[in-house]
């Protein structure tokens, strides 16, 4: 089912300007993390998504707005989106003077980022892959949130993709763990994506406390500073760290 989402946001806070967009997909094909419904934001009709996927991208303003740069996530992995929609990607990025997508998906589709280059590549576009990792720690990432990446290496990630996301504030994470996060993701990657955790039925459970002294912290004070770093936070209701909040949809998570 198609929901009802902010699906375009222009990201002017972060050290890298660029335009996000959340596009629909054809849903995704592992499904099995324990932290995410989004999957549910899906068509089997490449029509449908077709013409949500369209509508949306007529909203990227490109060099007139000062951005080069498109951030392109959807409800599964780039590789599941239509192609129809991937030509109107490069369409619209070609239109507006766009020079990098960046595209985000599951490990498991690593051998297939060469074709996504060439694709691009033919219009001058260079790709950004980014990687959903959400943590280092194998036991949360693996028997808790069913990520798939059993004895993957951040070495192994880095080989295909060069950014990467992380997670923080469920039930059983700690700020060591988080900072050990932080310190691996910088040591093998350009780029982190940490996003603050937002429950979903039946997954693990939000820790507010853990949340509220991470925003106390010093360590949220460094990683503020830091380009390397961006800080998501769906819930966010002052809209501080650039994440289109759908008070409709929180309502339904809650
Ligand atoms: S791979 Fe991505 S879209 Fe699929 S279940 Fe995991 S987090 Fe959700």
């Amino acid at each position: 089912m198609i929901h009802d989402l902010v699906r375009y946001q222009l990201d002017n806070k972060s050290s890298l300007k660029r335009e996000n967009v959340l596009l629909v997909s054809l849903g995704c094909s592992w499904g099995k993390c324990a932290f995410c419904d989004y999957q549910e934001d899906k068509s089997s009709s490449v029509l449908a998504c077709d013409t949500v996927n369209k509508k949306v991208l007529e909203e990227v303003k490109g060099t007139s707005a000062g951005v080069k740069c498109l951030d392109v996530t959807c409800s599964a992995s780039y590789t599941e989106l239509p192609f129809t929609t991937l030509c109107y990607i490069r369409e619209t990025c070609k239109m507006r003077g766009i020079t990098s997508v960046i595209l985000e998906g599951h490990y498991i589709y690593r051998e297939s980022n060469h074709f996504f280059v060439d694709f691009f590549g033919q219009y001058g576009i260079d790709v950004i892959f980014r990687c959903g990792v959400e943590t280092f720690d194998e036991h949360i990432r693996e028997d808790v949130l069913r990520k798939g990446l059993p004895h993957v290496t951040p070495g192994d990630l880095a080989k295909y993709y060069s950014w990467i996301n992380l997670i923080y504030g469920m039930e059983g994470q700690s700020m060591e763990q988080l900072r050990a996060d932080i310190a691996i993701g910088l040591e093998h990657f350009d780029r982190i994506n940490l996003s603050i955790y937002t429950s979903v039925a039946g997954g693990p459970a939000r820790d507010e406390a853990a949340i509220r002294a991470f925003y106390d912290s010093e360590l949220y004070r460094e990683l503020m500073e830091n380009p390397a770093v961006d800080i998501f936070d769906e819930w966010d209701e002052n809209n501080g760290h650039n994440v289109g909040h759908d008070i409709k949809e929180r309502e339904k998570k809650i």
